[in-house]
């Protein structure tokens, strides 16, 4: 079968590999669709493990099945992660820091013609798609279940005011839940077509990032905000949210800068003013189905946010276009074309 294989950001191969073999409790499942997400091209977190197959927001077909929860012939998403369910991290919410979810994976990758559902995936980590879901749909259960999952814990709620800090396809995501809570939303970029993204998908107020973000708040707002969500890894970013927090406020780091970058906090002040400062990373079965819900229920548009649906030979060109930031939104890979 062929594969997209991942040697960098600007090195990315079509290779033969010869097509997975399932052993008891397995899926085989012939890839549709499998979104690039942004951490895909975030070179210093997927380098280490280079050459490999990437792609992790895939759905597809159930092409074999040794197991009796699915069939041939079924409509799946298939979560990469998934969590053990009774450690002490997931009994306690936690199941993203959960050991065995770091662990599990499906092989080789959703930039494949086939990839390999390994059992403990099968059991807890394989979505059947209403009909009325489409495979492109289904790419955007994880980043969406990322986002669900992240405003939960900031636990954002109706009339709160939310800045979302980069307006990338993690930020659109985050600008399209906010509003559906009923937030007032401030979103940056640095980017004209990312800002033009971000008004188009609900924000209320669009600054640019370069801008005095806690000045403009101040004006527009007459206070600071609520929630300050940073969806770029960018330091700049990082750092720029330390400002913009009101009061009571949350800073949540959705994205952070390379390891071995710190920040320094002003602490003294976030104590007197009780400035929590959070992160959340990836996403839970419990926030993976209902992203897969507010797809299916249309609550969110994420039609509107493919820009790009490329065959497995351009996947190359679909790396240099989310890691470019241009013109691009979400950019799609069809593993069968
Ligand atoms: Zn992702
Ligand atoms: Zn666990």
């Amino acid at each position: 079968m062929r594969v997209a294989m991942y040697y960098n950001n600007n090195d990315i191969r079509i290779e033969d590999m010869p097509k997975p073999t399932i052993g008891k409790g397995e899926l085989l499942v012939k890839a549709m669709a499998c979104g690039i997400c942004g951490s895909d091209v975030m070179e210093w977190y997927r380098i280490k493990k280079a050459p490999r197959v990437l792609g992790h927001e895939m759905a597809g077909v159930v092409a074999e099945s040794e197991g009796t929860q699915f069939k041939i012939g079924d409509r799946v998403f298939v979560s990469h992660h998934v969590p053990c369910g009774s450690c002490h991290y997931c009994r306690n919410d936690h199941h993203t820091a959960c050991e065995t979810l770091h662990k599990t994976n499906f092989d080789p990758g959703g930039f494949a013609e086939f990839i390999r559902v390994p059992e403990i995936n099968v059991k807890s980590g394989v979505y059947l798609l209403p009909s009325n879901v489409s495979f492109e749909q289904a790419t955007f259960i994880e980043p969406l279940a990322c986002v669900l999952r992240a405003q939960k814990l900031a636990k954002i709620k109706k009339g709160d005011t939310i800045l979302v800090l980069g307006s990338g396809i993690s930020g659109v995501l985050h600008i399209q839940l906010a509003k559906l809570y009923g937030a007032k939303i401030f979103a940056t970029d640095i980017n004209e077509y990312r800002i033009t993204m971000a008004k188009k998908f609900g924000a209320d107020y669009i600054l640019n990032a370069k801008e005095n973000i806690p000045a403009k708040l101040m004006e527009s707002n007459g206070r600071l905000a609520d929630h300050v969500i940073v969806c770029a890894g960018a330091l700049s970013a990082a750092k720029q949210a330390l400002q913009c927090a009101d009061r009571g406020g949350t800073i949540l780091y959705f994205a952070v800068p390379e390891p071995g970058i710190d920040l320094n906090i002003p602490i003294n002040d976030f104590w007197r003013n009780e400035i929590r400062i959070m992160t959340s990373y990836g996403a839970g079965p419990d926030d993976l189905k209902e992203a897969l819900k507010l797809i299916s229920n249309s609550k969110i548009n994420v039609n509107d946010m493919i820009t790009h649906s490329l065959g497995l030979a351009e996947t190359g060109i679909g790396f240099k276009l989310v890691a470019g930031a241009g013109n691009s939104m979400k950019v799609i890979i069809k593993p069968q074309e």
